[in-house]
């Protein structure tokens, strides 16, 4: 049996394929019920309704079950809300890579106007402009860049 933490730790966004869920920081936790062996991970939607939520389930279970887990448990909290912080800083390296903007660090469980923040990941200038509140998936929202008119995905921050 392979390790559970490292099975789970590897499914990627089915949004986002470059990242995986444990560096966008929806993966909080895989834990191994003492008693029965039974696995249980914890996972945290970007955002309320996600569509994405479902398949990032169904892949976790299926990493498990491929790693000798068959019988996980998934559960699903929203409590602390998952927050861009959460995004590890490879993580955030990768969807620079991809050209997906990252969404800006929110401080004080606040939130911070996104617009002053988003830099073009293609030409790095910070004149850019919401074209659409939905991109290529509900999760992203579609900008533009004013400097060099490429336009790009944007995370939807909380
Ligand atoms: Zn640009």
């Amino acid at each position: 049996m392979t390790d559970p933490r490292a099975a789970v730790a590897a499914v990627v966004d089915p949004e986002i394929r470059v990242v995986t869920i444990d560096e966008l920081g929806i993966l909080r936790s895989v834990d191994e019920d003492a008693a029965t062996g039974r696995v249980v991970v914890t996972i945290t939607p970007t955002y309320t309704g996600c569509p994405a939520m479902d398949v990032i389930r169904a892949d976790i279970r299926r990493a498990l079950a491929a790693a000798g887990h068959p019988d996980a448990e998934v559960r699903t909290v929203y409590a602390p809300a998952w927050s861009t912080d959460w995004i590890s800083e490879g993580g955030r390296a990768k969807l620079a890579a991809a050209g997906i903007a990252p969404p800006a660090p929110v401080r004080g469980g606040s939130v911070v106007p996104l617009t002053l923040a988003v830099r073009c990941p293609r030409c790095g200038s910070p004149e850019t402009e919401q074209v659409s509140r939905f991109g290529s998936t509900a999760c992203k929202a579609l900008w533009r860049c004013r400097s060099c008119s490429e336009p790009f995905d944007h995370l939807k921050a909380l």
